[in-house]
């Protein structure tokens, strides 16, 4: 069960069991909250301004939204890019989960929900394998990267990241552009989306020199989703939730970039 509290999901893989789920009762009957459990969805909703019954969110199932929905990115071509993968673990969490695999999975929801919305999208990988060839080197990995957006003259690039430091406490989200307009406007959308929707610490939309916002032809940006160094964040990371949280907050982002 998850649970939302006065309309807001709870940001992290927070489970409810049943015992839970008692004690949560008792507690909004004492706080005169008002709390409902949705079994179908496996939800426990809260509203802890008042005891009313909460309402239940609107489902977003894609049969009922409507054409104009599906249509929001019709002729758009996004570049996704997972970083790291194969011989590039990326960096690893405090129990060893890996940043290529979180990068690839949140790219793999984020597809799919643009795709729901018409885009068509290019990834640079779409499997744990280097991008540009077995063992190749970090620059070869970069550059085919680029060249993959590039050649799809894509309209959007969206590299995907985890954060980490040397320090256990760091933490937030950080989205990276190159500076122009374009870039900067996509950025400050999806990060503010991201913050919002996974209530990690807003560290903001900056500017930065990496290979591949220096070099791709269209407005980019690369996300660093979270610390993946930070225990807590490490297991938004690496939940389903989290990463379906996270997805959800870049392809909103990137609607609101795109006004539709
Ligand atoms: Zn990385």
């Amino acid at each position: 069960m998850r649970i939302m509290i006065d309309g807001r999901y709870l940001p992290d893989n927070a489970r409810v069991n049943r015992d839970l789920l008692i004690t949560l009762r008792n507690m909004a009957k004492v706080l005169n909250w008002g709390i409902r459990y949705d079994a179908q969805r496996e939800l426990v909703l809260i509203n802890s301004k008042d005891s009313s019954m909460p309402r239940l969110p609107a489902d977003n199932h894609a049969d009922e939204r409507s054409e104009e929905e599906n249509a929001r990115l019709a002729g758009k071509v996004i570049c996704l890019d997972p970083g790291h993968g194969g011989s590039d673990l990326g960096t690893l969490g405090p129990t060893g989960t890996m940043e290529k695999d979180n990068t690839l999975a949140i790219a793999l929801l984020l597809k799919e929900k643009l795709e729901k919305s018409g885009a068509t999208i290019v990834m640079t990988r779409d499997t744990d394998a280097d991008v540009a060839y077995t063992d190749a080197t970090a620059n070869e990995e970069l550059g085919a990267r680029v060249e993959a957006a590039n050649q799809a003259d894509a309209d959007l690039f969206i590299s995907i990241h985890n954060d980490a430091f040397a320090s256990n406490t760091a933490s937030g989200t950080t989205t990276f552009h190159y500076g122009d307009k374009d870039s900067v406007n996509l950025a400050n959308a999806v990060q503010r989306c991201l913050a919002e929707k996974l209530g990690t610490k807003n560290r903001g939309a900056r500017f930065a020199s990496f290979y591949v916002l220096r070099y791709t032809n269209m407005p980019s940006i690369l996300i660093e989703v979270a610390f993946i160094s930070n225990a807590v964040e490490e297991m938004l990371l690496s939940s389903v939730d989290g990463r379906d949280n996270a997805a959800e907050s870049i392809c909103e982002g990137i609607l609101k970039y795109f006004k539709v």
